[in-house]
């Protein structure tokens, strides 16, 4: 009897397992994560005890925090810098269509699944009326995002951002006088005599106008950053002989953060494996949320599957011609960090080890297009917002028109840029797509129990997004990058290895 050949021989199996060793780990905190987190919740944790437990989980994430101001800024220098001055016109045109282009995508999927499934017709039958406390004016949002990309300081931008306020201006309508005779002891005597004080009493009156205050709030400001790297890359770039010395300095300052990158790297398995069941063990009710809110999470993650599955990688298809299934593999570890950690930017520094290390795009595209991908390309927080403001307005029985599903989708993508890559941002900048058609902003609510479970995966597919579209770009400029390589062949461009040094393998292009 014919015996089955084993497909790969003992030492191929090791081989495997060697160079999969992280992604392994990785996959293993993730189910270990969640095995824990359910286990663990039998223990009925306090909040602070909880909070104790995630303590390995909060190291990660602040490792991750600590990494991302410095790579940004030497990446996206060496990005630009080590880029001929057409060729990166070329590839930032590319780079916004392919955003703008796939942001749209998934705004349209998210339109017409919600629409189709009508997640909110199991509503609440009436139109709240609650207060405006939290509404935020569209205007003022764009203005805001624009203002933190040219910011005051740049020091400041580092750690923190502006955010504008409306404050009515009030003006004093009457003032009234009070007389009020008080009795006041002589002293050293038993008697009284009155006096007469006077109060006065100002009515306030709200004359419909606003004053406009500025604020700064905690957090980086990532496209005050971008803005201002991009345009210092270009310049040494184009300083020749002058500009040398900083762009030697830049790209020996982004190999040093890259290393320091992998060491954090082989810690994320066990950061992750606490945050996933610290997470489960936080989870109030869920079961009766789940209930309530089942159907409407159903259509966001399937809208993120369909997108995340079956349009980016047959977008890579198309225009690479190369299996993105591999490719797929490729970033999985830093797919399951976005999960993790509910924020792109945390993720960032995996993102590029996995491109470079494991896909092998080219790192000059990589530098570019990942950093700000990360902070302006979110295609699953745009499907997101799109779903989440159409499905509170069915749950409130507000039909929307044609017109107004224009402007959700309008909104939604440029809220989605306006989100920061931290956890729940989109949550925020819904409230610019709700207020921009009319839906009350405290009916936020309905969906803030689960917003932490749908951020996870409204992540990955962003950070998903990115990754394909990097591959894709590079595949695109692959002529012009080869133009530079014949003129300037010392220009840094290969992947690197596990452990930071270069490999001589040939780029993904
Ligand atoms: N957490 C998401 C991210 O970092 C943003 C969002 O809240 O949708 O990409």
């Amino acid at each position: 009897m014919a015996r089955c050949r084993p497909r790969c021989s003992k030492a191929d199996c090791k081989q495997w397992t060697k160079q999969n060793a992280l992604l392994l780990a990785t996959v293993a905190g993730v189910v270990l994560g969640v095995v824990l987190g359910i286990a663990m919740r039998e223990a009925n944790l306090s909040k602070l005890d909880i909070k104790y437990f995630s303590f390995p989980g909060e190291l990660l994430l602040r490792m991750l925090k600590m990494i991302i101001v410095p790579l940004i800024i030497c990446s996206l220098i060496t990005g630009v810098a080590t880029l001929e001055g057409r060729a990166s016109g070329k590839l930032g045109l590319r780079t916004i269509i392919y955003y703008m282009g796939t942001t749209l995508l998934a705004v349209i999927l998210g339109i017409v699944l919600v629409v189709s499934i009508n997640p909110g017709r199991y509503g609440r039958n009436s139109v709240s009326s609650g207060s405006n406390d939290l509404q935020v004016e569209p205007v003022d949002a764009i203005l805001d995002l624009i203002r933190n990309a040219f910011p005051e300081n740049l020091v400041e931008a580092c750690f923190s951002k502006i955010k504008s306020v409306r404050v009515p201006i009030m003006v004093d309508r009457n003032v009234t006088m009070i007389y009020q005779i008080n009795s006041t002891a002589i002293p050293g005597g038993a008697t009284t005599v009155p006096v007469k004080t006077n109060t006065m009493v100002v009515e306030k009156e709200v004359v419909g106008d606003y004053k406009l205050i500025i604020e700064s709030k905690s957090g980086v400001n990532v496209l005050g950053l971008i803005v201002f790297c991009l345009t210092f890359g270009l310049i040494i770039g184009k300083m020749e002989n002058e500009g040398k010395i900083l762009v030697d300095f830049f790209v020996a300052f982004n190999e040093a953060i890259m290393r320091i990158v992998y060491i954090i790297i082989w810690y994320s398995p066990v950061g992750i494996c606490f945050l996933i069941a610290s997470k489960i063990m936080e989870m109030d009710r869920p079961e009766e949320i789940l209930t309530q809110l089942g159907l409407y999470m159903a259509t966001v993650i399937v809208g993120l599957f369909i997108h995340g599955l079956i349009f980016l990688p047959l977008l890579y298809l198309i225009f690479v011609r190369k299996n993105p299934i591999t490719y797929i593999v490729g970033v999985s570890q830093a797919l399951l960090t976005a999960l993790a950690t509910a924020s792109s930017s945390a993720t960032l520094p995996v993102t590029i080890k996995c491109l470079e290390t494991n896909n092998k795009v080219d790192r000059r595209v990589v530098r570019l297009v990942l950093p700000v991908g990360a902070t302006i390309n979110m295609d699953g927080t745009a499907l997101y917002e799109a779903v989440a403001a159409i499905f509170i307005a069915q749950s409130n029985n507000i039909y929307l028109n044609f017109g107004q599903i224009v402007v959700v989708s309008i909104t939604a993508t440029a809220a989605s840029i306006g989100a920061a890559g931290v956890p729940q941002a989109g949550l925020v900048t819904l409230l610019i797509v709700m207020a921009a058609v009319g839906l009350p902003a405290e009916d936020i609510e309905l969906i803030l129990a689960i917003d932490w479970l749908l951020d996870r995966f409204r992540t990955t597919i962003n950070v998903l997004g990115d990754s394909i579209g990097a591959g894709i770009i590079a595949h695109l400029s692959r002529d012009d990058l080869k133009d530079i390589d014949k003129e300037d062949p010392k220009v840094p461009r290969k992947g690197t290895d596990n452990f930071g040094y270069e490999n001589e393998e040939d780029t993904h292009v």
